[in-house]
């Protein structure tokens, strides 16, 4: 219960500076960094900075700027880790049947490593 508890806020964590990330990209509203434990060549989660729970929620709440600056920010990823060449794929998982354990909105992107990746 408290290893759930402390997972669900550890994004926010991240976002404040409490705990150290492998930063990739970030804009006012939206932040790109590595995944601890990557599941592929490249794995970075594409986080709002704002507190949303989930997509729905983030979706269904958020303001028009935020949501832009979140899919402009996976293209400006995509581009920055050289995937739109080769392709990559992009995963969320909300709740609990999809399997959701960080509860802090974000998007997997996964991809192979190329020329580009860092
Ligand atoms: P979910 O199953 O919620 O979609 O995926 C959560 C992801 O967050 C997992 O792939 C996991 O490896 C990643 N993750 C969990 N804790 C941390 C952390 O402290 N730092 C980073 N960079 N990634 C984390």
């Amino acid at each position: 219960f408290i290893l759930a508890m402390y997972e669900s806020n550890i994004f926010r964590k991240i976002i404040q500076g409490i705990i150290p990330c492998q930063k990739i990209w970030e804009d006012t509203h939206t932040l790109c960094f590595k995944d601890i434990t990557p599941k592929a060549p490249i794995h970075v989660l594409l986080i709002p900075k704002g507190d949303y729970q989930d997509a729905l929620r983030f979706y269904k709440n958020a303001s028009v700027e935020e949501i832009l600056s979140f899919q402009k920010g996976m293209v400006a990823v995509v581009e920055l880790l050289g995937l739109g060449k080769h392709g990559f794929r992009a995963i969320m998982n909300q709740g609990d049947y999809g399997k959701q354990e960080v509860l802090h909105f974000h998007v997997h992107i996964l991809g192979e490593k190329n020329e580009n990746s860092c």
